[in-house]
Order: C-alpha cells, then structure tokens, then sequence
C-alpha cells in the first residue's frame, strides 16, 4: 500500500495511535459521552461494543475529527483530528455503517471521487490505487456496476475499499457486519484482520458483533449508555462477570418472564 504520491507528504506511514482523555459529549441537555479515557495502540484493533444508543458512532465520530468534544481531549497521532491544520499528517478513513455511496456514481467512480477531487496524485496513480484497493477487496469485476446493483455485503466491501484508497494509518469502521447474513458477516471480519495484519493498520471497530469481537479483537471496550464499563481481552470477557456485560453478550429470553420489554421501556 506504500506509494509516494500523495500530495501531503506522508512519508511516514507507520500506524498512528489514539488517545482519549476525559471526553464528554453533550447534545443540548442530553449527555451521550461520560468522561471518557481510552488509548487505542498503534496497530491493534480496537472493538467497541455496546447497544444501540450507548454513544459508539458518536464515539467515532470524535475520533474521526467530525465532531469536537464538549469537555477533554481527543488525539491521533498526538494530534487534534478536528484541527485543519494538522489534519493531514496522518491518513485516517471512516468506513460508514450505511456505506454512504453515491447511487449515481459506478463503483470505480465512487472510490475515485475523493482522491480526484482532492489531487491526492496524478490521474494514473488514482487509477492504480482504486484498481489495488479493489483487487484486495476482490471487487474488480464490480468496477463498473452501480450501488443499486450490489449486494448488502458487496456493499460493505465497496465502503471499504473506498476507504483503503486513502491509504489509511487507522480505519474507522461503523458497523461493518451489521445488515449481512453470518457468512457475509465472518468474511467482513476476516478482511478487517487481513488488513490490520498485511497493512499494520491502526484499526477501530464499532461493533455488536460479539464474533468479530471475541475472535478478531486485540482489546474490546464497552460502552453503556455513554460510559465507559471496561477495556478487557476477548479472553477477559468470555470471563467478565458485570451482570449488565453478560446480559449484553448473551441475554436470555425467557418468555414466561419477559424482561427485554420492560427493560427497553424503562
Ligand atoms: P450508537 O451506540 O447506537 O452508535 P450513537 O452514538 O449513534 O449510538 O448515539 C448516542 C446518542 O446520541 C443517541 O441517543 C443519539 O440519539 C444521540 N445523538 C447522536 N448524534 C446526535 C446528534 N448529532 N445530535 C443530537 N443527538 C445525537
Ligand atoms: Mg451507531
């Protein structure tokens, strides 16, 4: 994946690491983030975890440098994601839960558009780099079909494709899995550890794929609602004994006692 033709000189490739330090996050009157503090290591994948709502994509997000912290501090690769100014001396993508591809544009175009209008190198390298990352993705013969023509996983792979154009030190995943069938699902997991262990790449996911975490995970966080609960092993949380994680991880449906429903009310 090393090329010298980007515009910002990258010279330094090698995976970037993430610190988080007593972040909170707050929507009008609604806290989403609790003060929290992570560090994500230079080349591990990082699982967070944890159920709808809990504040993982906005989690993300901040780690991406979309959004800005109401309270502490977010840094990659020692620097402040949100800063413009320093935003391009580390090669970081997001690969977004709905794919967000353009419907109009074909998947070469898609992967294409960024690079291009960003004059991340020549025309001919762009070409290179859209033909590799869809080579490692094993999409080229998808080149030329439209998003309405692909499947819910093939779809996935295009998002990360998209992203892998970049050349990222740290990738961002959303959901990969989420919307696949298991098969589906297992193959995103087993790209995502393909290209963390051929690429070295920095890798998050968010996720609530308990499989993803337990066999690709170097470290698994889990978040409920807008806390941080632990940072473990995949090892530490087949063990983990939080009844709040073990429900999460395994919930037990008992229909003479319904607890879900009165759960999701309260
Ligand atoms: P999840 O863990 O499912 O990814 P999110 O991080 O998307 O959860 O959202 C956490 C909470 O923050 C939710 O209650 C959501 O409604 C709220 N939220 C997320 N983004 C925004 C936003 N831009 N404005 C207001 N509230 C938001
Ligand atoms: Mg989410």
């Amino acid at each position: 994946m090393k090329t010298k033709c980007s515009a910002q000189d990258r010279s330094d490739r090698s995976p970037v690491g993430v610190e988080v330090a007593g972040l909170s996050k707050n929507y009008e009157a609604q806290t989403v983030l609790k003060d929290i503090s992570l560090s994500v290591k230079p080349g591990e994948i990082f699982v967070i975890m944890g159920p709808s709502g809990s504040g993982k994509s906005v989690l993300l997000r901040h780690i991406a440098g979309l959004e800005a912290p109401t309270a502490g501090t977010v840094r990659v690769n020692g620097l402040d994601p949100t800063d413009p100014a320093t935003r391009d001396r580390f090669a970081l993508a997001l690969v977004f839960q709905a794919g967000a591809l353009f419907n109009s544009l074909s998947v070469y175009e898609n992967l294409a558009l960024y690079p291009l209008e960003h004059q991340l190198c020549p025309k001919p390298q762009i070409r290179e780099r859209v033909m590799r990352a869809l080579k490692i993705l094993s999409l080229e013969n998808a080149a030329e079909k439209f998003p309405s023509e692909l499947s819910g996983g093939m779809k996935k792979r295009v998002a990360i494709a998209r992203a892998l154009v970049m050349e990222p030190q740290i990738l961002l995943y959303d959901e990969p899995t989420s919307e696949l069938d298991p098969v589906m699902g297992a193959t995103i997991t087993e790209i995502i550890a393909t290209l963390k262990n051929e690429y070295q790449v920095t890798s998050i996911v968010v996720s609530h794929d308990r499989d993803l975490a337990l066999t690709i995970g170097d470290r698994v966080a889990i978040l409920m609602k807008g806390n941080l609960r632990t940072i473990c092993t995949p090892d530490e949380l087949r063990r983990v004994k939080d009844p709040d994680i073990v429900d999460f991880l395994n919930p037990k449906i008992d229909l003479k006692n319904p607890r879900y429903l009165t759960l999701e009310a309260s």
